[in-house]
Parts: structure tokens; C-alpha cells; sequence
């Protein structure tokens, strides 16, 4: 993508929304995938029962603290080290919570601190509005070089999430159908929470950050990102949603600030304590 702003190539922003940058459209179908399956789901099939509710609940706050503390706090900004094991598991919960591969989110959360509200930040609402911000740049956005923006996940560890991708997924969309003692509507209502919507629910909880927590007018404490409290139950208080928090301090392995709700912050307190990680970052 050009990076002159003068430059006459028409920008994503510009094109039609079911226009996709090469190679991504993968990604649009997955998008519009999930979206048809639990409108017609919703539509068509009864509400599930609470052990179903409570299952998706805690998947989306084990794919949430993945993306969380793995892709974002320890691999993106350095700010802790984590037990590999620990890290492989939560990498795996990231995986199926629909974030992609540890290299490619990585990849474009270092763009996007490198270039933040600049030309060149892609995601930014900015340039093509709420639903490019929100949505859009995901599939009609070339994808950051992960040579130059991740060149230290190159390891076997990381390069392996590229081939098992597609079978997690696979998984996550469709594992509910192996719910045991269910049958008929009560299984495919199972599995519709468990999938799709549970998928929806990851994927425009992750995309908030991109979108909402940077609709304000950029200033020079922390550009245009914003603190949006009403994100935390949609998050389930992961702390993402203190995004200007951490765009003042990136490298602080602690989002939330005195009573701002912060999971991930005390997730990785646990697994200090336990010493699962290890050479955490805070600022003063
Ligand atoms: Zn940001
Ligand atoms: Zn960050």
C-alpha cells in the first residue's frame, strides 16, 4: 500500500466492501461465514440450555486471555515471559478464538503502534470510517510482513500455527456438534453457540479495540485512543478496552489502572505467583 497520501492508486478504503486485497479472501469468507450461520442459527433454532451458555462463555474468556496475554502482552510488546507450555496452550485457546497465527497478529499489532494515526495505520477509523476500522481492513488490507514487523517468531513454536490453523478452526466452528447426551435441535442449537456465535462474539469483541477505542480525535498524550468502560462485559473484563492506557505504555504488561477491570492483568499474576511467567514489565 502506498504510503503518500498524494498518491493517486485508489486506496481499500475507497474500493467496495466485498473487495479483497490478494490472497485474503479466505479471510472474508470466514467473516461473512460466521455472520450467515448465526443470523439463520438465531433465526431458526431455540435458545440453548445454560451448561451450552456457560460453555461458550468460558471459551470466549480462554480465546480472549490467549489473545490477550500471549499475542498482545507477551509477544507483541515483550512485556512478560511466559512457561512455554502455558504459552502453547494459550496460543492454541487464541488460535480457536479466531485471532489467526501468533506471527500474523503480531505482525499487524507492531504496524499498527509503528504507524498510529498516521497514513499508513491500516485499521484506523480515520481513513474509511466505523466499518473499515471495524471490519473491512481485515480482508482488503495487505497483511504486515511478518520478515520485517515479527522476525522474532520465526521459531518452529510459532511457524507451526501457519499448517495447524485451519484444523483448529475447523474445530472451534464445529466442535460443539460432539456435545455429548444431545440430539436433534438441542445439538445443532448446542453447536450454533458454540460456533458461530461464539466466533462472532471473539471476533467483533477483538475488533472494538481496532474501531471503537480509536474513534477519538488524535491528541498528543495518546493520539486518538481512547479508555471505553462500556466495552468491559462485552470483553468479559479482559482489559483490552483500556486501550489509551496502553498506548501510553506500551510495554506495561498491566492495561487496566487502579479499579479499571483488568482479567488478563490477573491472569498473568496467577501465573506469576506460580511461576508460569516471568520478567514482568510494569510502569511507574
Ligand atoms: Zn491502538
Ligand atoms: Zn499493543
Amino acid at each position: 500500500m502506498p504510503t503518500d497520501p498524494s498518491a493517486s492508486v485508489l486506496q481499500p478504503w475507497q474500493r467496495p466492501w466485498y473487495w479483497c486485497a490478494p490472497g485474503e479472501w479466505s479471510t472474508f469468507g470466514w467473516v461473512i461465514a460466521l455472520h450467515l450461520l448465526a443470523a439463520a442459527g438465531l433465526i431458526l433454532l431455540p435458545l440453548p440450555s445454560w451448561p451450552v451458555l456457560a460453555a461458550a462463555g468460558g471459551l470466549i474468556a480462554l480465546g480472549g486471555l490467549g489473545t490477550t496475554v500471549v499475542y498482545h502482552r507477551a509477544l507483541s510488546h515483550c512485556a512478560l515471559a511466559l512457561n512455554p507450555l502455558v504459552e502453547q496452550a494459550l496460543i492454541l485457546c487464541a488460535v480457536g478464538n479466531g485471532s489467526g497465527t501468533p506471527r500474523t497478529w503480531v505482525a499487524m499489532h507492531r504496524l499498527h503502534h509503528a504507524t498510529s494515526d498516521r497514513h499508513d495505520d491500516i485499521s484506523s477509523p480515520h481513513h474509511g470510517g466505523f466499518m473499515w476500522s471495524h471490519l473491512r481492513w481485515l480482508w482488503q488490507a495487505d497483511q504486515a510482513p511478518s520478515e520485517r514487523f515479527a522476525k522474532d517468531l520465526h521459531g518452529h513454536g510459532y511457524r507451526f500455527w501457519s499448517r495447524a490453523q485451519v484444523p483448529v478452526l475447523a474445530l472451534s466452528l464445529f466442535g460443539g456438534l460432539l456435545w455429548p447426551g444431545l440430539g436433534g435441535a438441542d445439538l445443532l442449537t448446542a453447536a450454533l453457540w458454540l460456533g458461530p456465535l461464539r466466533l462472532l462474539w471473539a471476533l467483533h469483541a477483538q475488533c472494538a479495540i481496532n474501531s471503537i477505542c480509536h474513534l477519538g480525535e488524535p491528541d498528543a498524550e495518546h493520539g486518538s485512543s481512547r479508555n471505553v468502560w462500556w466495552l468491559t462485559p462485552f470483553l468479559l473484563g479482559q482489559g483490552e478496552n483500556w486501550h489509551a492506557n496502553h498506548h501510553r505504555r506500551p510495554s506495561d504488561a498491566r492495561l487496566g489502572r487502579r479499579a479499571q477491570i483488568d482479567f488478563g492483568w490477573w491472569t498473568i499474576s496467577v501465573l506469576r505467583v506460580c511461576r508460569l511467567a516471568s520478567r514482568v514489565r510494569l510502569a511507574a
